[in-house]
């Protein structure tokens, strides 16, 4: 089974990835964690990555397309995939149809999950990670509160703010999310696989709405 979560900056595309590969036992592609990976490296390279990341604009195509097919050539999945940050325009759409097709496979499943600007902004400026284990928390959600301030409830680390994680980028992510990757609500509804989710909700709820499409077929 192979699942896309499509969605603007901050919907939970993270979190619900997380709680699905646990329950199906997928393996997660998130362009954006490889990306910040390359990003932390102190190479010509890693500088000019983390430049991008840092302004909110997308990573050029033919960079994304080589890190995404090194990594599923090294971490190919019984069960399938859940690719979470990809694909963010029509052209990346047809190039995961393309490798799919070439490994005979196809996506099952395309989950819209769909949040209102205003609690995507406070979710973004909340947002804040543990360095070491990186579990996510939100200081402005209370559920999702750290119990001490700034200290990971895990591992006892220091939680950080990532870079792009500001109302600035915010808004270059969400100006690109609108034009790039909303287009591709028509692409995949047109194929007949794509699942409105309400991600307005807490996590529990938001992935009630996931299983029960995956459990209806
Ligand atoms: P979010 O969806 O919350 O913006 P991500 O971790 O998915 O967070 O992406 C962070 C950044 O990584 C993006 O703003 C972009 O610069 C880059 N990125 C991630 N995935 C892609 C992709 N498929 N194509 C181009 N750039 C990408």
């Amino acid at each position: 089974m192979n699942i896309i979560l499509l969605a603007p900056p901050a919907a939970g595309k993270g979190t619900q990835s997380e709680l699905l590969i646990k329950k199906y036992q997928l393996n997660q592609i998130s362009t954006g964690d490889l990306l910040r990976k390359i990003a932390s490296n102190d190479s010509k390279l890693g500088n000019t990555i983390k430049k991008t990341l840092a302004s909110g604009e997308l990573v050029n195509n033919n960079l994304v397309f080589q890190v995404l097919e090194e990594y599923m050539d090294k971490n190919t999945s019984e069960n399938g995939y859940v690719f979470d940050g990809f694909p963010r325009d029509t052209l990346q759409a047809e190039k995961l149809d393309d490798i799919l097709e070439n490994m005979n496979q196809k996506i099952d499943y395309v989950f819209y999950l769909n949040v209102s600007k205003e609690i995507l902004l406070k979710r973004i400026t909340g947002r804040r990670l543990c360095k070491s284990c990186g579990k996510v928390y939100n200081i402005n959600i209370d559920l999702l509160k750290p119990k001490m301030n700034s200290i990971c409830d895990n591992c006892g680390q220091e939680l950080y703010r990532r870079e792009d994680d500001n109302e600035s980028s915010f808004e270059t992510r969400y100006q690109n999310y609108k034009i790039q990757t909303q287009p591709l609500i028509d692409y995949y509804q047109n194929k007949n696989i794509l699942y409105e989710i309400d991600s307005s909700l807490e996590k529990e709820e938001v992935f009630k709405q996931i299983e029960s499409f995956i459990e209806k077929r």
